[in-house]
């Protein structure tokens, strides 16, 4: 069984009532609560005005947001129907099992409404192809009957955005991404904004963090927002059994040590995963699938979750022969060790 990590940029399944409500709450819900990723939310705003100025009926373009999990595709979803003031609805690629299912969604969706799709790249095949029309030109095609009587009929369906999330672009067909006129990367946040994400969870939680507390999590929060709160609340816990409820530097660095998280925001699993690389391949590179074999984990878990905050910190590098512990990372595991 996969051991449950905090540093884990996905939702945490077991207890996800919990962990989901608070992120709930915590969700931004329009462009100027949304901090960061500037690029992304001026694109965004010039298309919304843009639909709205023309006010005919035409619904923004299909937006395909990409990047690792916890940096705010399914915030930025509702932020942009919110924008538009229109309703939302979320599901997910491996949600959806038959193209009837698909059917019955899109033909449930009002004109301007946003169809939020996560995960679209694990859409099945034959839903994938019903999604194509519908996205192009807003028709539906069903076959009614079988057999000989069997025809086929095509519905007009109202115009509907599309937005996608996907944590690879490269497992995405052709086609689909073809269809997407606004397609854009996420990046991780500056540590800057992390701050800000930190003050604003503070806030909303009404718990007192003292800036230099704010300044040491937000370099160990992997500069992904969710998981700054999940370390936020972690230590919020520490604050209120071990003291006065106050977040302090010394607070912080007490609980950050108990979470096994070092200063550049990796956990034992991160740093095990360097270290079985570097001492059974050194400096030559090794292939997902050793390393998956190394670590026991997934190879998709790997390569989604793991590895990109590892490059991003120039930990690890991506040659076309596989992956290697970079200079940077033997010098962090020998910190580390
Ligand atoms: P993704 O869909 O990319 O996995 P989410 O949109 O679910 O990520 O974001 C995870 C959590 O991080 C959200 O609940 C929200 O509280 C927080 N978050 C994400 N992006 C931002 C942001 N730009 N500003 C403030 N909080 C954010």
């Amino acid at each position: 069984m996969a051991i449950e990590r905090l540093v884990e940029p996905t939702l945490s399944s077991g207890n996800d009532s919990e962990e989901e409500k608070i992120e709930i709450s915590l969700r931004p819900t329009s462009f100027s609560e949304y901090i960061g990723q500037e690029h992304l939310k001026n694109n965004l705003r010039l298309a919304i005005d843009a639909v709205k100025k023309r006010n005919d009926g035409s619904s923004l373009d299909h937006v395909l947001l990409y990047g690792p999990p916890g940096l705010g595709k399914t915030t930025m979803a509702g932020v942009i129907a919110h924008e538009l003031g229109a309703s939302l609805r979320v599901t997910s690629g491996p949600a959806i099992e038959r193209a009837g299912d698909l059917a019955s969604i899109l033909t449930n969706l009002k004109d301007g409404d946003v169809l939020f799709i996560d995960e679209i790249h694990r859409l099945r095949r034959a839903v994938e192809e019903v999604l194509y029309s519908a996205m192009e030109d807003y028709k539906l095609d069903i076959v009614i009957g079988k057999g000989p009587a069997a025809r086929s009929v095509r519905l007009d369906l109202p115009h509907f955005t599309v937005i996608g999330a996907t944590t690879r672009t490269g497992s995405l067909a052709g086609p689909l991404r073809d269809r997407f006129g606004i397609i854009h990367r996420l990046e991780y946040y500056k540590e800057s904004e992390i701050e800000q994400i930190i003050n604003r969870t503070a806030r909303i939680l009404s718990t007192k963090i003292l800036p230099e507390a704010t300044e040491l999590l937000a370099t160990r929060s992997r500069l992904t927002p969710r998981i700054a709160n999940r370390i936020f609340k972690r230590v919020r816990d520490y604050a209120d059994v071990n003291g006065d409820g106050i977040i302090d530097r010394e607070v912080a660095t007490r609980s950050l040590e108990l979470m096994e998280i070092d200063y550049l925001g990796l956990d034992p699993a991160d740093r095990n995963m360097l270290r079985l690389m570097y001492e059974n391949y050194g400096e030559r590179p090794v292939g997902l699938t050793t390393i998956a074999a190394l670590t026991g984990d997934e190879a998709s878990t790997i390569e989604d979750f793991y590895e990109p905050y590892l490059m991003q910190m120039g930990l690890l590098a991506r040659t076309p022969k596989g992956r290697v512990v970079t200079e940077k990372g033997r010098k962090h595991l020998q910190r580390t060790s």
